[in-house]
């Protein structure tokens, strides 16, 4: 019996009637009546005082059965799932990312927790082309797959064809376990712990993963509404505030430019602002170039407004769209601006103050 010593400790075996047996189950010696799961040949069940009780291969044997152990581990938790026809499934986490359009990554996830499932129908080595899974169930009108892991993992081949199959599908890990682990702690794994089990593939998860990114997106486009309405209070505030700082209108006399302006200032698209003195004496301001700048605020500007504070009366929104093109004054004007005027204090800053007030 020398070489059976070295070979792991066989705890199941097939049985007279074809069901996996326990070495717990079945009398002692030959009257097991037994078979080696992975060679078919006889064993005998060594049920002893001594020794903790397996199967044994006959010392006639000329070489150890290499997978038996393995092998007889991996039908007996095959045959339990067919006996007892549920498992506890592992939770489910899905979790989905977007990025804002201002950079700010938001997430969202959600866990299908563990949950014990009915297996409506068991059947064991049941060829899916092209892979023969160790388990297919059916639960609830959906097929379920399960790999049972003792030595070969599965492998990413497998992996795919899984998905391409569609089907869900479980792997339970009996790697960490001894190989003579027995039924009830095989029971334990099946019905009460997940740590062993993973999805190797969810059928519904990309469909829960859509769901979820539906739900996402309505967050993103909130956020990025809520992100612009600060842009855009900030900006009225930073305006609102220039308005209030502003230095008041200095009555400096007026030099006019040969075309009558008394100021110019370049705009930043193009076109040159205009402040004129019209006949009345009013000073009003004036664009070259229409097209370039919003045109209600043109009109209210070019129309009806004169540089006398009083007759300002340019409603806020106008005023908005239009002070980032005056605030672009090219430092060729300014300097024009400050050559010509010497000691002027007309500015844009200033009109803004009247125009704000
Ligand atoms: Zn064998």
């Amino acid at each position: 019996m020398g070489k059976t010593n070295h070979e792991p400790l066989i705890s199941y075996a097939r049985a007279a009637n074809g069901d996996v047996a326990s070495i717990h189950d079945v009398p002692s010696g030959l009257a097991c009546a037994c078979t080696c799961l992975a060679c078919q040949e006889p064993v005998i069940a060594r049920k002893g005082a001594v020794r903790r009780w397996s199967f044994a291969h006959g010392a006639d044997r000329p070489m150890p059965c290499e997978w038996a152990a393995e092998t007889a581990l991996h039908y007996a938790m095959k045959q339990l799932i067919a006996e007892e026809r549920r498992i506890l499934i592992p939770q489910l986490a899905i979790s989905v990312q977007q990025k804002t359009s201002y950079g700010e990554t938001l997430s969202k996830s959600k866990t299908f927790p563990e949950q014990e499932i009915a297996l409506d129908t068991v059947y064991l080595e049941y060829s899916v082309h092209p892979i023969r899974p160790d388990v297919v169930a059916v639960s609830n009108g959906r097929k379920l797959l399960i790999e049972i892991v003792v030595t070969h993992d599965v492998d990413e081949t497998k992996r795919t064809h899984i998905k391409k199959i569609g089907a869900s599908a479980i792997r339970i890990n009996l790697k960490r376990f001894e190989r003579t682990v027995d039924r009830d702690a095989l029971h334990r794994l099946l019905l009460e712990s997940c740590p062993e089990k993973e999805w190797i593939y969810h059928s519904r998860r990309e469909e829960l993963a859509q769901r979820l990114h539906a739900e996402l997106e309505v967050e993103v486009a909130e956020k990025e509404r809520a992100h612009a309405q600060r842009i855009a209070e900030r900006f009225e505030q930073k305006e609102k505030v220039r308005l209030k700082v502003a230095a008041p209108i200095q009555h400096e006399p007026d030099i006019p430019f040969s075309d009558g302006s008394v100021m110019c200032f370049r705009l930043k698209d193009e076109g040159e602002a205009y402040i004129k003195r019209a006949p009345s004496g009013a000073l009003t301001l004036e664009f070259s170039n229409a097209a370039s700048i919003d045109m209600s605020a043109l009109i209210n500007l070019n129309a009806r407004r004169t540089m006398e504070p009083r007759l300002w009366n340019l409603s806020e929104a106008s005023l908005v769209s239009v002070i980032p093109y005056l605030n672009n004054i090219s430092s060729s004007t300014t300097n024009r601006t400050k050559k010509e005027y010497m000691a002027a204090r007309y500015s844009l800053t200033s009109i803004e103050s009247k125009t704000g007030a």
